[in-house]
């Protein structure tokens, strides 16, 4: 694709910062400057990288140009203090379309289809996670918990910040989690009790059933998640469930399992090391039910056993609204195991990376911390499209040996030396630098 990928990619993300209502425009008329800043902090997030901009502002000191007017096509590098200031001011939802002109480019290029692996579907886990948290810093929408540390000693508060993330998941190698847009758990004016990750799951269903119906998703998500109202909205969000589904926490599901004629199915891996007994149960048919309403759920049980440990090493259950046969059993089970990966890969991407440059880029007082989330999650969506279909950006990640090294020789490259184009940093980075 030779850096066609990311131009397109970038792009999108382009149209949709140039179209922000931009509220300075009118006293200085830079027409671009709202543009420039919310490029320039997706920057920072794309390379993982705090002092971008000030690496960028000292190459263009010493050498008349920089990486990021060739690479995000950004004129006037902002301070990190003015892209806070600006980027407070713009709602979440304003850059919603830039999520979705890269889902539209992943659907182009097949792919999103790659992901279509539950009967048809695309599995996407919903899955809480704190991207901000402080002693001391907060703002207005901060949720806020109290923490005692020892009995006879004061309560701290704890302040954070929690989105509820949506990201496309697949069995299998390689683990590329691919974000949709997050809903943001969040505390608004004049509301006594506290935001919650179901409630904010009930709003993202509504918030974006449209947008991602005709993608045909089925939902996978924690015990949290497993209750009448919460399916119920993913059914009518035209979505279907596959949600982790504890004995102790669905007593009424349990005691119908408990009473019913299970059908089983069983089969023996060898593992390098020991042999692997992979044990299916499900039953069709079961009644869920809250508030007077039922709704018909299929239950499953799988666990695996280690003959030479004599031991079950692995154990869980599930509720889904989609039939369960003898040929699809090991797939499904598949598919919600691959949840995991959500906090493997990407949450960590969030919390270890995403934190240290939020913290370096400042809180704000209305939606900046919201607003580097988005941009972490859509640079986190950027690399994942990239690793999926882009050679030049693959053979540049697979010449480094882990993803932590990739990313050392990309920031390395774009900090220290002068690229015209992308593809000049990718064959770089790969070990193939561009003649000239
Ligand atoms: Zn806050």
């Amino acid at each position: 694709m030779e850096g066609e990928l990311i131009t397109k990619l970038l792009g999108g993300l382009r149209e949709t910062a140039e179209n922000l209502p931009d509220k300075r425009k009118a006293s200085n008329g830079r027409k671009y400057e709202t543009a420039d800043f919310l490029m320039s902090a997706f920057a920072v997030f794309y390379f993982q990288h705090p002092s971008m901009l000030d690496f960028q502002k000292a190459m263009e000191e010493r050498e008349k140009r920089n990486n990021l007017r060739t690479l995000f096509g950004v004129e006037t590098i902002p301070g990190t203090d003015q892209a806070r200031k600006i980027l407070d001011g713009i709602e979440p939802k304003e850059l919603f379309p830039a999520f979705d002109r890269a889902l539209e480019t992943a659907r182009e290029s097949g792919a999103l289809e790659s992901y279509r692996v539950l009967e048809g579907t695309i599995p996407v886990a919903l899955d809480g996670t704190w991207y901000f948290s402080s002693k001391e810093i907060h703002c207005d929408h901060c949720l806020s918990m109290n923490t005692k540390k020892r009995e006879g000693t004061e309560e701290d508060t704890r302040y954070y910040h929690e989105a509820l993330c949506a990201v496309a998941v697949k069995p299998g190698k390689p683990v590329v989690a691919l974000p949709l847009i997050p809903e943001f758990v969040r505390n608004e004016d004049g509301k006594d009790k506290q935001d919650c990750e179901r409630n904010a799951a009930k709003r993202w269903l509504k918030t974006h059933k449209e947008r991602y119906s005709g993608l045909k998703l089925t939902i996978l998500g924690d015990d949290l998640y497993c209750c009448h109202p919460v399916c119920k909205e993913i059914r009518e969000a035209g979505m279907n469930f596959l949600l982790v589904c504890k004995d102790g926490s669905h007593p009424w599901i349990a005691e119908q399992v408990k009473y019913s004629l299970p059908q089983t199915h069983e089969k023996t891996e060898w593992n390098g090391r020991n042999h692997l007994v992979y044990r299916y149960k499900w039953v069709n048919g079961i009644e869920n039910r809250a508030d007077g309403e039922t709704m018909s759920v299929n239950y499953l049980y799988f666990e695996i056993y280690n003959k030479e440990k004599g031991a079950v090493t692995y154990k869980n259950s599930w509720i889904t609204d989609i039939e369960i046969s003898k040929g699809n059993v090991g797939n499904m089970t598949a598919c919600a195991r691959a949840r995991w990966k959500i906090e493997n890969e990407h949450n960590n991407v969030l919390k270890n990376h995403g934190y240290n440059l939020e913290h370096n880029f400042g809180h704000g007082k209305e939606h900046a911390n919201e607003l580097f989330c988005l941009l972490n999650l859509l640079a986190f969506l950027f690399h994942g499209i990239q690793r999926l279909i882009d050679d030049d950006y693959r053979k540049a990640y697979e010449h480094a040996s882990r993803k932590i090294d990739f990313f050392w020789a990309l920031r390395y490259e774009a900090n220290r030396y002068f690229h015209k184009n992308w593809i000049s940093l990718f064959l770089t980075v790969s070990g193939h630098p561009p003649d000239g």
